[in-house]
């Protein structure tokens, strides 16, 4: 009946997740409110893991993309399921560490890390520096020299694949900020590079092509262009790259029309690329890492709002604006992402006209959802907007200085706060009046 399965209609007719009433939660913590359903999370966690050791061995390690949903408690979870963690700043590897996270299992992605942010991560001996380009191959080595230590790197490749649709070519991505290509023997020169410096060992290779992907035939091809890429390096450097990393990506239902492969299905199709190819070309089996985002979390999470103004254009649109908008969720603004979204105090009401849901931001392209099917929408009902575990909270703002709503955590009828409510100090906690003013 849901997008997703971590919902579910109550006795009492209402929407429930992880057990819990959500008119019950709104009541407990007011609107708007990100509630994430602790049990799904993990199940996502543990398909990924369990995929790669059945089809792979168990010789690889599985990445939570932190940036989808990057807090402590999360960090926790990943932890405690046997995840890697993947950042991309220096403050999500902070989260990592005020989390405890351990430091061996952490990869550091991004195409313009900053000097302090490559010392926090050498300090803390982070397992991966995904490194991006030449500049920073050689703050790497400059920093790693200073410090004594040799730093285990591997490099951002852009494989030549554009997979951001439905439809995926296999040119243009050369024109992407991130990483280095292929096709002009960029990537190459970079390997070539690195083995020439003292300080950095390299290990790796990595590729992310693409996000909200539904195919696995991108995956399969990406894994065959590094396969060989890696064949070479190791034919003309001599150099055994041992680790492969393909990144995240995979699709994930937002509404009703979208049809995500089974997790489990990416690892086990491109373990079997994996594995002949390497035969073919006789190389050494390399240990894969896979880093999911938005796949372990999305589908766990919703959003609920109140229903404040319905305002009824006459043969033009019909407006319902909630206490919320893109400042707790852009991505419809950004991307124009396609959002499903139900009553929570009666979810099971027919559907019966079209409506636009508006956030309270002072933009007229604050929505959350364009004509979307609904009930005759009242004011006081309880809005739940659907799959919004990832790139959410994450992306959030204080745009017209709107406090960030709460994070619950819910699991077996329980509900804890993992994100406080942001209140109006929090807003104003960074601004001065200089003296002089
Ligand atoms: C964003 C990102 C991911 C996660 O992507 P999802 O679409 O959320 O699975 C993984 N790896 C890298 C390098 C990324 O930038």
């Amino acid at each position: 009946m849901f997008v997703s399965e971590a919902l579910k209609v109550n006795n009492r007719n209402h929407l429930e997740i992880g057990g819990c009433d959500c008119v019950d939660l709104v009541e407990q913590y007011g609107t708007p409110l990100y509630v994430m359903d602790e049990g799904l999370i993990r199940k996502n966690c543990r398909t990924y893991k369990n995929a790669m050791d059945k089809y792979y061995s168990g010789n690889g390690l599985v990445l939570f993309a932190s940036k989808a949903f990057c807090t402590m408690a999360m960090c926790k979870i990943a932890e405690q399921e046997g995840l890697g963690l993947d950042v991309v700043s220096g403050g999500e590897l902070y989260t990592a560490l005020k989390a405890g996270f351990p430091m061996d299992k952490v990869y550091f992605h991004g195409n313009n890390k900053m000097i302090e942010e490559l010392e926090l991560a050498i300090d803390h001996n982070i397992r991966r520096i995904v490194v991006d380009n030449k500049e920073e191959l050689h703050h790497i080595n400059k920093i790693a020299s200073e410090k004594g230590k040799i730093v285990n790197i591997s490099f951002r490749i852009k494989p030549g694949i554009d997979a951001h649709t439905h439809d995926f070519v296999q040119t243009g991505q050369i024109d992407s900020k991130f990483g280095v290509a292929l096709e002009n023997g960029e990537a190459f020169d970079i390997y070539e590079t690195a083995s020439k410096l003292s300080n950095v060992k390299v290990v790796g290779v990595h590729c992310h092509i693409g996000s909200q992907i539904f195919d696995l035939a991108p995956f399969e091809l990406a894994a065959k262009v590094m396969i060989s890429f890696i064949a070479e390096v190791k034919e003309k450097l001599g150099i055994e790259i041992e680790e492969l990393n393909l990144g995240g990506g995979f699709g994930i239902k937002y509404i009703p029309e979208h049809d995500p492969i089974e997790y489990d299905h990416y690892i086990e199709s491109v373990s079997k690329v994996v594995k002949g190819l390497c035969e073919d070309k006789r190389i050494k089996l390399p240990f894969i890492v896979m880093e999911p985002g938005r796949s372990i979390v999305a589908s766990a999470g919703i959003t609920l709002y109140k229903i404040g103004a319905v305002k009824d254009i006459k043969d033009v649109r019909k407006y319902v604006s909630v206490d919320g908008g893109m400042c707790d969720n852009p991505r419809y603004a950004l991307y124009q992402s396609p959002y499903d979204a139900v009553l929570a105090n009666r979810p099971d009401a027919i559907k019966s006209e079209k409506v636009t849901i508006a956030g309270k931001c002072c933009e007229s392209g604050d929505l959350l959802a364009k004509d979307l099917l609904m009930p005759e929408i009242k004011v006081g009902d309880v809005l739940a907007v659907l799959a919004t575990g990832a790139y959410n909270y994450s992306m959030s703002s204080n745009y017209n200085r709107i406090p960030r709503p709460p994070v619950v955590l819910v699991k077996d009828s329980k509900s804890r706060v993992i994100v406080k409510r942001e209140d109006f100090d929090d807003i104003v906690r960074n601004d001065i009046i200089p003296e002089d003013l």
